[in-house]
Formats: C-alpha cells, structure tokens, sequence
C-alpha cells in the first residue's frame, strides 16, 4: 500500500491561525481513502528529508522568521533539488516569504530566502488582513490573511489566482500567492486547505501521481467544508 512522507517545517515556530490543519487535512483526505502517511517534524538544525512527497510550512510572525531564517536558508541546495524533483511544497505566509529571494522587514534587516520562488518580500506600514478568497485552476480558495510583508512576483513564478483590491500579495495587482512546478506559496491561513477541498486533493493527486498512482482520487463529501467557505466568503473581515 503506498504511504506519502509528509514534512511539516518549524511547527513551533512556523504555525500561526491554524496552518498545521493543513497537514492534518491532507492526512485526513489520505485515509478516508485508505491511503496511510507519515510525519516528520524538521525543526532548527534537523535533517530534511530528501524523500519526502509533501513539504509544509505555516506562517510565522518577523521574529520567528528571524530564528529559523539561518537555518532554512542552509538548506537551500536541497530545497531547490526538491523543487526541480517535482517534490510538492505548501507554504503559507511567513514560509511563503522565505521561499522566495528575500525579506526586507520594516525596520531594515534583511532575511535572506531560499530563492525557490521567483519573489521578492518588504515590510510595509500597512496590514493586509482578513478574510480572501481567490479564484484558481483548482477551485476558489478561502483563506484568512494577516501580514505586513508585500511581496512581489518575479517572471519565474505565476500567481496562485486573483483577488479585490488591498488584499493578496501586495494590495495593489491582484495577484495572491505564487506558483512554480509543484510548489505553491501564499497569504491564505485558516487552514486554507480546510476551507479548499479541490485543492487539497490537487496536492495530493501530484504527490501520488510522483509515485506512479495515477488513478483519480475516490470523491469525498465536502458539504461541510463548502459550507465553512460560504461563510468565510461572506465575511470579509
Ligand atoms: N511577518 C510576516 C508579515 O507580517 C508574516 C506574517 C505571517 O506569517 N502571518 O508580513
């Protein structure tokens, strides 16, 4: 029976509104259709798993990002050769920056990025926050967001969908979130999964078909999870 690795990065410091649910909601979508999955927690100076199926990370406040900054940057080769390896990466928020080249934070220090994705993050005066919703190819996504980081695309990545004005990556182009191969950032806590089933299984349909299972995935019953979205959508604050 096939069993995916799961990698959850810094869940002490890397977890805020909720982010670990989304690895509880992959695990919950492997078993309903009897497919088992293992964790492994990488904290500071843990090794990382070259054999993982799906790395995760959460947001974490500028102080956070600042501990494990160091350490998530050293593990750049790797995190690169996982990307190119069609490895699949979530990551929310705070991981989201520091995937990307750069953090400069408001009061001028500069968190270097791992550079897997073609962005660039700078702390501003303002906060962008509360509920969003975007549009992708996988569905609507609903999510909560709350940052002060505004972060811009590069041409090597594609944005994860749309959204309103004051929202997104950086309130002002309507992008939300970036995308390259099979690894997605973006500003969406909630745990965004919980509220986005189709994108859920969309992680997990590339992780599996990585392994050769290409087989679709058997339907699940999402009301409650639709329901949880339409009142988040309703609520954009
Ligand atoms: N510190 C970052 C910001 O405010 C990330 C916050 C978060 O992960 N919620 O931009």
């Amino acid at each position: 029976m096939t069993s995916l690795t799961l990698v959850h990065l810094y869940p002490r410091e890397m977890n805020i509104y909720g982010d670990t649910g989304n690895l509880l909601v992959l695990r919950k979508r492997l078993r309903w259709r009897g497919i088992d999955s293992t964790v492994v927690a990488v904290n500071v100076g843990d090794p990382l798993p070259t054999g993982a199926d799906i790395v995760l990370g959460g947001g974490g406040q500028d102080a956070a990002q600042g501990e494990i900054g160091a350490d998530f940057v050293s593990r750049r080769e790797t995190l690169h050769a996982m990307a190119d390896d069609g490895v699949v990466m979530l990551t929310i928020c705070g991981t989201y920056q520091l995937l990307g080249h750069e953090f400069l934070t408001k009061d001028g220090r500069r968190i270097p990025g791992a550079g897997v994705l073609d962005v660039s993050t700078r702390g501003s005066d303002e906060r962008l926050i509360g509920n969003n919703h975007i549009d992708t190819p996988w569905g609507t996504l609903v999510g909560f967001e709350n940052h002060s980081g505004l972060t811009t695309l590069g041409p090597a990545v594609t944005p994860l969908g749309r959204t309103v004005a004051r929202r997104g990556n950086n309130g002002t182009d309507l992008t939300e979130g970036a995308v390259r191969d099979n690894v997605f950032g973006t500003y969406l806590h909630g745990p965004v999964l919980a509220k986005s089933p189709a994108f859920a299984d969309e992680l997990l349909r590339r992780a599996l078909l990585r392994r050769g299972h290409s087989a679709e995935l058997e339907p699940l019953d999402d009301q409650l999870a639709h329901a949880a979205a339409a009142v988040a959508i309703g609520r954009p604050r």
